[in-house]
């Protein structure tokens, strides 16, 4: 039996091993995905545990993404720029991380709308982890217009300078708030994508409506609650829009491709995911 799994602090809300074991199963792999409650400052020992018993990769989720990248033996393009690894291969007692993020991004809008970014005008609301793993995505597929809206104006101006020193493009980065006026650029823009946590606890929009109409679309990386407040003001107002299920299952299949060196069955694991959110 191969093990795999995920570490994280909470880590029981995790869907992942639904989702793989769920594929493990449909392939007949003998693999067996778990989760393990991994404490911060456990994280180190933990890596080298999986080394020590031979576990063939892991995923790390909140908040051991960013600590991860330090105690990699190597790191990927992606996982270095994100300054974030979420998944690890062991291989030959060593550790590779990598980031599948912000290609499982891309996929989830490919697969809802055919979109690809190249030449779009995109906005990303947030500046954190998960909204640096997409917006470096976005600029590095061709985005013709990238623009960053944080609370907190510093970590977007880091995070578009970040952008334009690696990949050369040129990010804008406005504040979030009553008296900015990015709300006025989605007029011109093709994709919204909102990265930052409003919307978990059922927090109002960020985003004024009259702001939102077609042609724009509208991505919002939370899944759980299907719909926020963003989401339904977009559709009462004739847009089309995602919720982030897409993008955790499109990262999901990457991940398993890096392991398996098999096609991820990813109708099988679309199902098992949306049973386990059912739950
Ligand atoms: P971080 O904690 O790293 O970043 C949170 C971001 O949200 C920051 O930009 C923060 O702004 C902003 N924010 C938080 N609360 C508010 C608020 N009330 N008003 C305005 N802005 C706010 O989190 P992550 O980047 O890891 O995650 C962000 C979201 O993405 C989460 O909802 C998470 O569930 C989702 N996600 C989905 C994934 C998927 O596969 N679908 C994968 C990863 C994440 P500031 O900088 O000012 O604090």
């Amino acid at each position: 039996m191969k093990l795999v799994g995920v570490f994280g602090d909470p880590v029981a809300h995790s869907l992942s091993p639904a989702m793989h074991n769920a594929a493990f199963r449909a392939l007949g792999l003998p693999y067996r995905y778990l989760k393990f409650h991994v404490p911060l400052h456990q994280l180190k020992k933990a890596l080298r545990g999986t080394v020590a018993l031979g576990f063939e990769g892991i995923n790390l989720t909140i908040p051991l993404k960013e600590a991860a990248l330090h105690l990699m033996d190597r790191v990927t393009r992606e996982a270095r720029r994100v300054g974030a690894v979420n998944t690890v291969t062991c291989a030959g007692g060593r550790l590779l991380g990598h980031n599948t993020d912000g290609e499982g991004f891309l996929r989830s809008l490919k697969e809802a709308w055919g979109f690809h970014p190249r030449g779009a005008r995109v906005v990303v609301l947030g500046a954190g982890g998960a909204a640096r793993a997409v917006a470096f995505a976005l600029a590095d597929a061709g985005t013709r217009e990238l623009t960053l809206v944080n609370r907190t104006l510093g970590r977007a101006t880091r995070l578009a300078r970040a952008i334009c020193r690696t990949l050369g493009v040129k990010v804008r980065a406005y504040p979030l708030g009553p008296r900015t006026d990015w709300p006025r650029l989605l007029g011109q823009a093709d994709l919204l994508v909102n990265a930052t946590s409003a919307g978990l606890k059922r927090e109002p929009s960020l985003v004024p409506a009259s702001a939102l109409a077609p042609p724009l679309k509208v991505a919002d990386l939370i899944y759980n609650p299907p719909e926020t407040a963003l989401l339904r003001v977009a559709r009462r107002r004739g847009v089309k829009a995602i919720n982030g299920t897409g993008m955790l299952l499109h990262q999901g299949a990457l991940v398993f491709e890096r392991w398996t060196h098999r096609r991820a069955p990813v109708e099988v694991m679309r199902r098992a995911l949306t049973q386990a959110l059912k739950i």
